[in-house]
C-alpha cells in the first residue's frame, strides 16, 4: 500500500533536531523569566472573525494565507496564523487589562498557507512577547535589549541586524498614506502588478516589495517620517538614544512599514542575510488601538514575535548537544531483572544522573555499538560474571582506561563524585 505523507510545508521534527530546538527554546523561556514576562497559552484554533479584524481584511495573511474552515456547527474557525490577535482576545476576555500591566509570552505552532521552501512552511514556530498597558518607549526599548540578549546567548549577534522605524500616530499615518497614494497614481505605469493591486487595499504595504526595480521609485516617494507631529518624532527619538546607550545598533528603515493593519508608532525588524531570501527572524511593534478594536478598554501594546524555525537555523553550526551520562549494559538475560532494579536505584540515588538502559537486547558487541552511539561519558555490564561477585563493571567510553568493577554502594558514591 502506498504510504501516506505529512501535509506539505509541514515538518516533522525528528530528534536530531529537536535537541537544538529544546536548547534554543530553553534559553528563550529563561531569560523572559528573567526579565519578568511571564507564560501564557493558547488556543491554536480561533474564530475566523478575529483574525479579519484584527490583522485586517487586506493584508497578505488574510486574503490569501490562512487556514479557513467550518466545523461541524458551520462556525468558521482558523488556525491562528500569529499570536498577537489570540493574546488580545484572551486579555480582554479574562480581564487582564484593568488597571494592571502585563508582561507576556507565548510560544507554538503558527500556520499559513504560504509557498514552502526553505524558512518558509505552512506550520511554522513563533515565540512572541506583549506587553500591555505601558506607554512611551522605555518598554520598547526593553524588548529590543531582551531580543538582542537573546542573540548574544545563542550566539548570533554577528549574524542579525536592527531595524527600525516609526509609524506615527493613526492621524499622521493616515496624512502619509493619502501623500504617498498620490506619488504611486503619478508613477502608475511604473508599478508591478501586486503593487498595483496594493495601491487600491493597502498601500502603504507597496514601501515593503521585494521587487528591485521599484526601489527608486519608492526611495524617491514621500517619507513617513516628514508626516509625524512633534510627540512621535519625541517618543522615537528617545528610544534612539536609548538603544546607543546601551550599545545596541540600528538601521532606521523608512520603508519598514509591517505587514499588519494594528501596527501605531515604533515598528521593527531583526534581519539576517545568512537565511536567503527569508530574511526576517523576529518583528514587531506598538500596536495601540487594537485591545479597543477588539472590544476592550484603550490600553497600549507592544509585542513582539520570533521565527523559532529560522533562529534554529541561525544557532545550527554551533551546537553541541548536550550527551547522557550513561548506559546500562545487560550482558546476560539472567541480569535483566537486577540491571533494571539497580538502575531505578541508581535515579533514586542520583537525581541529575541520565542513564539509559539498554531494553532491546542482543549481543554485548551490538550493545557496546548503542552504548557508544548514544554518546554516552560511560557504560554499566552487569552479566553472569558480576551477579556471582556481586558486583558492577564500570568502562569510561570517552578515554582509554581499563574498566573497572564496584560494589553497589561503591558505584553510586563513585558516580556521585564524577
Ligand atoms: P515574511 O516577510 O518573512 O513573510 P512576515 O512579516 O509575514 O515575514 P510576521 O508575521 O512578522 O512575518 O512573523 C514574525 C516572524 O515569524 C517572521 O519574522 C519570521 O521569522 C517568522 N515567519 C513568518 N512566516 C513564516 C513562515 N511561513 N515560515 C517560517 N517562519 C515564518
Ligand atoms: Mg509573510
Amino acid at each position: 500500500m502506498k504510504s501516506i505523507q505529512a501535509v506539505k510545508g509541514m515538518n516533522d521534527l525528528l530528534p536530531d533536531s529537536t535537541v537544538l530546538w529544546q536548547w534554543v527554546e530553553n534559553h528563550i523561556r529563561g531569560l523572559f523569566f528573567n526579565y519578568g514576562y511571564e507564560e501564557i497559552r493558547l488556543p491554536i484554533v480561533e474564530k475566523t472573525e478575529l483574525f479579519k479584524r484584527s490583522i485586517g481584511e487586506a493584508t497578505d495573511i488574510v486574503e490569501k494565507e490562512m487556514y479557513t474552515f467550518l466545523d461541524r456547527n458551520e462556525e468558521s474557525l482558523t488556525l491562528r496564523p500569529e499570536g498577537t490577535a489570540g493574546c488580545v482576545r484572551a486579555g480582554i476576555e479574562h480581564g487582564l487589562f484593568y488597571n494592571q500591566v502585563q508582561k507576556l509570552w507565548y510560544q507554538g505552532p503558527m500556520f499559513r498557507y504560504e509557498r514552502p521552501q526553505k524558512g518558509r512552511y505552512r506550520q511554522f514556530y513563533q515565540v512572541g512577547v506583549e506587553a500591555f498597558g505601558f506607554q512611551g518607549y522605555l518598554i520598547e526599548a526593553e524588548l529590543l535589549l531582551m531580543s538582542a540578549r537573546l542573540w548574544d546567548l545563542l550566539g548570533i549577534s554577528q549574524k542579525v541586524a536592527l531595524h527600525i522605524n516609526t509609524l506615527g500616530k493613526p492621524a499622521s499615518r493616515e496624512q502619509y498614506r493619502e501623500a504617498f497614494v498620490n506619488y504611486c497614481e503619478k508613477h502608475h505605469d511604473q508599478l508591478d502588478d501586486d503593487s498595483k493591486r496594493r495601491l487600491k487595499t493597502n498601500p502603504l504595504r507597496i514601501l515593503d516589495s521585494k521587487n528591485p526595480d521599484l526601489q527608486k521609485l519608492l526611495n524617491s516617494a514621500p517619507k513617513l517620517t516628514d508626516y509625524l507631529d512633534s510627540e512621535d518624532k519625541k517618543q522615537f527619538d528617545g528610544l534612539c538614544e536609548l538603544l546607543k546607550a546601551n550599545g545596541i545598533a540600528y538601521e532606521v528603515n523608512p520603508k519598514l512599514v509591517r505587514g499588519l493593519d494594528y501596527y501605531t508608532g515604533t515598528v521593527f525588524e531583526w534581519v539576517t542575510e545568512a537565511l536567503g531570501s527569508q530574511g526576517a527572524v523576529c518583528a514587531g511593534g506598538r500596536y495601540d488601538g487594537l485591545v479597543e478594536e477588539l472590544g476592550g478598554k484603550a490600553t497600549p501594546a507592544i509585542g513582539f514575535a520570533i521565527g523559532v524555525d529560522r533562529i534554529v537555523d541561525l544557532c545550527s553550526e554551533k551546537f553541541t548537544p548536550k550527551t547522557i551520562d550513561g548506559y546500562f549494559i545487560v550482558a546476560s538475560p539472567s541480569a535483566q531483572n537486577n540491571v533494571m532494579q539497580f538502575a531505578e536505584l541508581l535515579r533514586s540515588e542520583i537525581p541529575e544522573l541520565s542513564l539509559v538502559v539498554d531494553c532491546a537486547s542482543g549481543s554485548i558487541k551490538s550493545q557496546f555499538k548503542r552504548a557508544d552511539k548514544s554518546g554516552a561519558k560511560f557504560a554499566l555490564i552487569l552479566g553472569e560474571d558480576e551477579l556471582s561477585k556481586n558486583m558492577i563493571t564500570f568502562k569510561d567510553l570517552r578515554q582509554e582506561g581499563e574498566q573497572k568493577q564496584f560494589k553497589r554502594d561503591e558505584l553510586i558514591k563513585h558516580l556521585r563524585s564524577t
